[in-house]
C-alpha cells in the first residue's frame, strides 16, 4: 500500500460517511450507541427451528451475511467482547439462528448461519434457507436485517440471492461493508458507489450503507448508534 493509502481511505470514509450531513446522528445518538453497546451482552439461544426460537419480546436486530465476511468479528468489535461470536475457522459450521441479549431485557442481536458457503450440503443450505426465511417472515419483534458485505468482494452472486430473497420478504435490510482496512482508497469509493446503486435498486434496502473495519475500530461507534436509533 503506497504510503498516502492510509490518508486517502480516512478521507473518503470521512467524506462519504462519517461527514454525511444527510446522515448525521449528532453526540446523543452516539452516545445512546456506547451506552446500549457497554452493557452485559449473554448469549440467551441457539435455533433450528422455528419452535425452539425464543420468546418475542425485545427488538431484533440481525447480522446475515456469506461465510468469512467478518461476521463474528463485526459482532465482537460492536459488543466490545471477545469470543461473544466465535469466529469461525470452520465456515459453514454453525447453521443456527444464535441469540445475543444486550441489557437487560433491551434488544437481541440475532446471528444467521453464514451462507454461500460450497461446502455445505444442499440439504442443509435448504433448511437453513427456510429457517432463515420463516424467521424473517414471522418474526414480528424483528426490527432490520444487517447484510454484511466483504468489501474486496462487492456484492456477490450470493449476496444478490440474499437481496432478492429480502426484497421478496419486504424485510428492511442495510448493507455494512467489512474490512475497509484491506482496500485501496480508489477501490473502496468505486465499490461505495456500485453498492450505492445497487441498494437504489432494491425496494427494501435502506439507502445508507456503513463502512466498517474490525481490525481498525472503523465505523463500529456509528454502527452501534444506528442500531440505537431503532431501538
Ligand atoms: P465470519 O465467518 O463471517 O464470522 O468471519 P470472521 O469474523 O471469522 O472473519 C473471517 C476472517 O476475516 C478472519 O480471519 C478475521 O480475522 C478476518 N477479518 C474479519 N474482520 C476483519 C477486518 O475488519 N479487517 C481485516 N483485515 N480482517 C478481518
Amino acid at each position: 500500500m503506497a504510503n498516502n493509502e492510509p490518508n486517502e481511505q480516512a478521507e473518503i470514509i470521512e467524506t462519504n460517511y462519517l461527514k454525511n450531513l444527510d446522515f448525521d446522528f449528532g453526540v446523543e445518538v452516539t452516545e445512546k450507541g456506547k451506552k446500549l453497546f457497554s452493557q452485559p451482552v449473554k448469549f440467551i439461544a441457539a435455533s433450528n427451528s422455528m419452535q425452539s426460537l425464543p420468546e418475542e419480546s425485545v427488538p431484533e436486530v440481525a447480522f446475515a451475511g456469506r461465510s468469512n465476511v467478518g461476521k463474528s468479528s463485526l459482532i465482537n468489535s460492536i459488543t466490545g467482547r471477545k469470543f461473544i461470536a466465535r469466529t469461525s475457522q470452520n465456515p459453514g459450521r454453525t447453521q443456527q439462528l444464535n441469540f445475543f441479549e444486550i441489557g437487560n431485557e433491551n434488544f437481541r442481536l440475532v446471528d444467521f448461519p453464514g451462507f454461500g458457503y460450497a461446502k455445505a450440503s444442499k440439504t442443509s443450505i435448504q433448511s437453513w434457507n427456510r429457517l432463515i426465511k420463516s424467521y424473517i417472515k414471522y418474526r414480528s419483534t424483528l426490527k432490520r436485517v444487517l447484510l454484511l458485505i466483504d468489501s474486496r468482494r462487492g456484492i456477490t452472486a450470493s449476496d444478490k440471492e440474499a437481496m432478492d430473497a429480502f426484497n421478496k420478504l419486504a424485510v428492511s435490510y442495510q448493507i455494512i461493508l467489512t474490512k475497509v482496512d484491506k482496500i485501496k482508497a480508489k477501490e473502496l469509493q468505486f465499490t461505495i458507489e456500485k453498492v450505492k446503486d445497487e441498494c437504489n435498486v432494491n425496494s427494501a434496502a435502506h439507502p445508507f450503507v456503513h463502512l466498517t473495519s474490525s481490525v481498525k475500530g472503523t465505523g463500529i461507534d456509528f454502527l452501534r448508534a444506528d442500531i440505537a436509533r431503532l431501538i
